[in-house]
């Protein structure tokens, strides 16, 4: 309601940014004005219906008189006595209900009428923004805004109003039934009931700030998986599916110990008489009876035609799909036997044409590449991928928070955050598929510039202790090393 209160001015457009809103009364009565009549014509329904809430009562009272009556002495009379308060109970019953409807029909077409008014000037107000806006907000919480905000809205205006109402003259009329009956007690219940209405609004408070605190985190979650679900590719060539559901991930941890050891740094990545087509479509034979060898600690770039299938055997290594016919293997192991996930997370980097960034902090961005990752770490591969000196321009450096999707980044910049969460994994094998193809010139040669670094650091590693391959894949033979 905060939220929803503050937007409907529609004048944040001046206003600098900030979490917390305040709900403008001023703005809201100012809404309230032109159903002035229905509202009237609800309080007077309302009070019909508590001043009748409190005379059903005493009528019953008097019907439970006359059958007690009867049930000593005879029943003679009984129905000349029960007649008249008992029509009389109906008639109130009948009217009680009449008057409530008549409010709570009021109240909900007050209700409808402001949220239509309230959607329609958010929605004037969020399309008046500029687009620097449009980088900050995620769309979905925009539409949250004019949907369920507005709802939520709608639901609680209708229930405090009402509620209100009702409450409001129930209150005053049962206190003064009460009086007549009995003093004392209605004494006795006056300072009792704002005690336990005290303590009830604060606990009311608590909850309603869990219940704010569980709502952020639904949409954080939300947020996560539509971004893990939109960008999957990403999620598995980084082998985070285990934990971006958090679940079997200390299994995977076990396994990837095992076999660590074999495959610690790649000596020869060998695709034998492979054939694969796509499981969607069986009919077209992508790669058919292919074959590569390629020793460790090498550089080697697939070139062809555009669906010529390059990407397709990257895809292959990565063990997004197995073969039909065939083998793969790296260092005499078969891609079979090796667990995908160990795999993607830890023997292979893949870089490809579009990286895609989630709306977190640059830090975790690279950080997503080896979650275990320390700060230096990120920033050693930061600075190895070219990375390094721009984002410590970025306002708030490695801390900076990427717009949806990394909208707030060049292609360049993102290339190079994204070849640095390649780097951070270490991985024996780094796979480019069109890296640089997106780029213009200058971001191009940066990029270049980034992995030319790399392959460097990585001839040197190799020559020291551990063999590496790189294997490269560019639409032309532009490869520059
Ligand atoms: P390249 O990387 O050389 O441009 P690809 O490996 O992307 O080529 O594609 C090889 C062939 O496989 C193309 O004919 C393409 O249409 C087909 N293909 C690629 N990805 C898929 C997929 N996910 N499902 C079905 N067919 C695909």
């Amino acid at each position: 309601l905060k939220h929803t209160g503050s937007r409907l001015v529609g004048r944040h457009e001046e206003e600098p940014e900030s979490d917390q809103h305040s709900f403008d009364f001023k703005e809201f009565l100012k809404m309230l004005i032109p159903e002035i009549w229905y509202l009237l014509a609800a309080v007077v329904c309302a009070i019909g219906a508590a001043v009748l809430n409190v005379e059903i009562p005493l009528l019953l009272g008097d019907v439970v008189n006359v059958i007690s009556k009867f049930t000593k002495e005879t029943a003679e009379n009984f129905v000349n006595e029960i007649k008249k308060p008992a029509i009389k109970l109906v008639t109130y019953y009948s009217l009680q209900a009449f008057l409530t409807f008549c409010y709570i029909s009021l109240l909900s077409t007050v209700g409808e009428n402001i949220a239509v008014r309230l959607r329609t000037r958010l929605f004037e107000a969020i399309l008046k923004q500029d687009i620097q806006f449009f980088d900050k907000h995620k769309t979905g919480e925009l539409v949250d805004r004019l949907t369920s905000d507005v709802q939520d809205f709608k639901s609680s205006f209708k229930l405090c109003i009402s509620q209100g109402l009702r409450a409001c003259t129930q209150t005053v009329g049962s206190v003064g039934s009460l009086y007549v009956i009995s003093p004392k007690l209605t004494g006795l219940m006056v300072t009792v009931v704002p005690v336990i209405i005290g303590v009830g609004t604060l606990l009311g408070s608590g909850l309603r700030s869990m219940s704010k605190a569980a709502n952020e985190q639904v949409s954080k979650s939300t947020a996560v998986a539509d971004e893990a679900i939109g960008n999957v590719r990403t999620v598995r060539a980084f082998a985070m599916e285990t934990k971006e559901n958090q679940s079997l991930a200390q299994m995977s941890l076990l396994f990837g110990n095992v076999i660590r050891g074999l495959a610690a740094g790649a000596r020869v990545f060998e695709m034998e008489h492979v054939q694969f087509s796509y499981p969607t479509r069986p009919e077209q034979v992508v790669l058919k009876d292919f074959t590569l060898h390629i020793p460790g600690g090498n550089v080697v770039a697939l070139c062809g035609l555009s669906g010529g299938g390059k990407s397709t055997v990257a895809a292959l290594l990565e063990r997004f799909y197995d073969i039909d016919h065939g083998k793969i293997t790296i260092d005499g192991y078969d891609l079979k036997q090796l667990d995908p996930t160990w795999l993607r997370g830890h023997a292979i980097g893949f870089i490809n044409q579009e990286p895609v960034l989630f709306a977190t902090s640059v830090m975790e961005n690279i950080r997503y590449g080896r979650p275990d990752a320390t700060d230096q770490e990120v920033l050693e591969a930061a600075a190895l991928a070219n990375a390094h000196e721009f984002i410590t321009k970025f306002p708030n450096g490695y801390n900076t928070v990427l717009g949806e999707r990394g909208v707030t980044v060049s292609g360049g910049q993102k290339q190079r955050i994204a070849i640095a969460r390649a780097l951070i994994k270490n991985p024996s094998i780094l796979i480019l598929d069109e890296a640089t193809s997106a780029l213009d010139a200058e971001s191009e040669r940066l990029v270049q510039e980034a992995l030319d670094r790399v392959i460097k650091d990585w001839k040197s590693q190799f020559i020291k202790k551990e063999e590496r391959t790189l294997l490269g894949i560019n639409k032309t033979t532009r490869i520059r090393t």
